[in-house]
């Protein structure tokens, strides 16, 4: 047999509680019966009754107040107001007190049942929906939990197998993930670096100065290398809500290549030298061997040119090999301003005979650079030469010179062809040339990838902005002291 309702009566002992409690009983209901406030609470908390029936006047209290102490602690606990008054209020009182229904004289016995019936089923319903929902909403979320958790342990398999290093760092760079790879990298023993400061536990100057200067946002990658001649790409990416990631790729052997070919070059344009200095002299010599008719000394002069051409394309290879190789050691303290006005002297007649209009503004405040005063020379002679050369008769250059938190800053903007977005990444590569270039503009390719070399041999950076159609602008960054 299914088991039977327990009704709770907590009503004051009367004929009306002797006839509830038959009426209930003889439909198949359980009864238990509370007179006082404290047998109500010992009930409704150990025998959980289905309903509870109060009366309106119980144990001396007001029998809403008891009904709305139960619900505060069973929510869902169907509960039927009695009134002996007859107040016309009572259904009303009941609802806006969050009870279920109420009973009130005459009382007949189908009256009693069927309050009783109907309240129940309504509980039943609301009970079934609710235990329906969490049931929904539990499976949902384990679905879900289950689905996170895939992904993640995905993840965590793909960041561990992986061939680059990754270390994920939080806020204040304490070690959250550090993958095998790393380990590696560093050659750290096996112990867990997980938790601490990056700096205490992996020394390594490269990946310092990385995390240190990424946080006014100057640096994004940078090289880390190893005595053992071990060369790594670092990239550092901000983490939102995290911290931050840095990756990095063995690029050894890149720099190999790199470095091969380097020597290659450097070989062949310095044995290449010789032979040009001789051809040189003996074009020379030629005119002073007799007097020769218009087309040789036409042929000779169009040689000379060519030779020439090659000479300082040679020098130019001479010139990166030397300062890719570091040996442009020397360094004294150099006015960046004088420096400018020399160059800007020696160029001249150049701006006159292309009437440019060339403003130059320096500042007052500059302090000087620790530099070799010939290669920076050579960075502004390119850098002007570039925009005198690429920028049409009667253009406009301006030249800025300017501090900014103990770096100098040189910008120099013309109103040339400018450079095409997709080809600015490449611009101070080796013998790149842009594909607008104007058809008779002379050039090797060379001179930007000699300021590159210049400019970060003094630890600082060059970069261009350019808009096809309006003008470039090349900007230099010079920390003034190293
Ligand atoms: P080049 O000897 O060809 O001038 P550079 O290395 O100095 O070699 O410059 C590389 C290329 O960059 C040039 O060929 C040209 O296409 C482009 N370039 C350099 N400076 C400018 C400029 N001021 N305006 C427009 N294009 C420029």
């Amino acid at each position: 047999m299914a088991k039977q309702d327990l009704i709770l009566l907590a009503m004051n002992s009367s004929p009306t509680l002797d006839l509830m409690a038959r009426v209930l009983q003889a439909s198949e209901f359980e009864t238990a019966i509370a007179n006082d406030h404290q047998a109500l609470t010992k009930s409704a908390h150990e025998a959980i009754p289905a309903l509870m029936i109060v009366e309106e006047k119980f144990d001396n209290k007001d029998g809403f107040a008891v009904a709305v102490d139960i619900l505060e602690r069973f929510p869902t606990m169907p509960i039927i107001m009695y009134s002996e008054s007859g107040d016309p209020e009572l259904a009303l009182n009941a609802l806006k007190n969050g009870l279920s229904g109420c009973l009130q004289p005459p009382l007949k016995t189908d009256d009693i049942v069927n309050e009783v019936q109907r309240t129940l089923n309504r509980a039943r319903k609301l009970g079934d929906w609710v235990r329906r929902e969490v049931r929904r909403t539990t499976a949902s979320l384990e679905q879900k939990a289950k689905i996170s958790e895939a992904e993640r342990v995905k993840l965590e398999a793909i960041i561990s197998n992986i061939q680059d290093g990754v270390i994920v760092l939080d806020e204040n760079h304490r070690i959250l993930l550090a993958n095998k790879t790393v380990y590696g990298i560093f050659r750290l023993d096996g112990s867990s670096i997980l938790g601490q400061y990056v700096k205490d536990v992996i020394p390594n100057a490269d990946l310092k100065a990385l995390i240190d200067r990424t946080r006014n946002g100057s640096l994004k990658y940078h090289e880390i290398n190893f005595d053992d001649g071990r060369v790594y790409n670092a990239q550092y990416t901000p983490l939102p809500r995290i911290g931050s990631a840095v990756t990095m790729q063995d690029i050894s052997y890149l720099k190999e290549i790199d470095r091969l070919k380097n020597d290659f070059v450097h070989t062949v344009s310095h044995d290449l030298r010789s032979p040009l200095t001789a051809i040189m002299g003996y074009m020379e010599l030629i005119e002073r061997t007799g007097a020769l008719n218009e087309s040789q000394r036409d042929f000779l002069e169009r040689l000379q040119a060519s030779v020439q051409h090659m000479t300082s394309l040679v020098n130019e290879l001479l010139d990166l090999g030397r300062l890719e190789s570091g040996f442009d050691t020397r360094r004294e303290s150099v006015h960046l301003d004088n420096v400018l006005e020399y160059s800007l002297n020696v160029f001249e007649s150049q701006i006159q005979n292309k009437r440019i209009q060339l403003t130059t503004s320096v500042s007052d405040d500059l302090l000087p650079l620790r530099a070799n005063p010939i290669r920076i020379r050579q960075m502004i002679d390119n850098l002007v030469g570039n925009a005198i050369k690429y920028t049409p008769e009667n253009g406009t250059i301006k030249v800025h010179l300017f501090m900014q938190e103990n770096q100098i800053i040189f910008r120099v903007t013309d109103s040339g062809p400018g450079i095409p977005q997709e080809e600015q990444g490449k611009i101070f590569e080796k013998f790149f040339r842009a594909s607008n270039r104007p058809a008779d503009v002379e050039g090797s390719g060379l001179g930007l990838a000699i300021v590159k070399s210049i400019v970060e041999s003094h630890q600082g950076r060059v970069w261009v902005e350019s808009t096809v159609g309006v003008g470039s602008t090349f900007a230099v960054i010079l920390p003034t002291h190293e």
